[in-house]
């Protein structure tokens, strides 16, 4: 395992990369994500997702959020640019 300190305090209290979830009405839960949608139809469009994951340091409190599949989320950005300039 990694041994992984807080950018801000220096401690190593931290909880590296857990999901952040959203509880809504009878208990449902969602996993928080960024989405890019690739296609620019009507209807059925494709999209490519990513979950966000949270870094929490329990000395300060310092929150930082990062991606599961970063290269996978760039390639659909690229796609979704190239689909609006046509
Ligand atoms: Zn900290």
């Amino acid at each position: 395992m990694e041994n992984r300190k807080c950018n801000k305090c220096d401690s190593n209290k931290i909880i590296d990369k857990v999901n952040i979830t959203d509880v809504g009405h009878y208990n449902e839960k969602h996993n928080l994500s960024i989405q890019i949608q690739t296609t620019n139809r009507v209807l059925f469009n494709r999209s490519v997702k990513s979950s966000l994951l949270a870094t929490v340091c329990c000395n300060c409190r310092n929150v930082e959020l990062s991606i599961d599949n970063p290269n996978e989320l760039w390639d659909a950005y690229i796609q979704k640019q190239k689909n609006n300039q046509l």
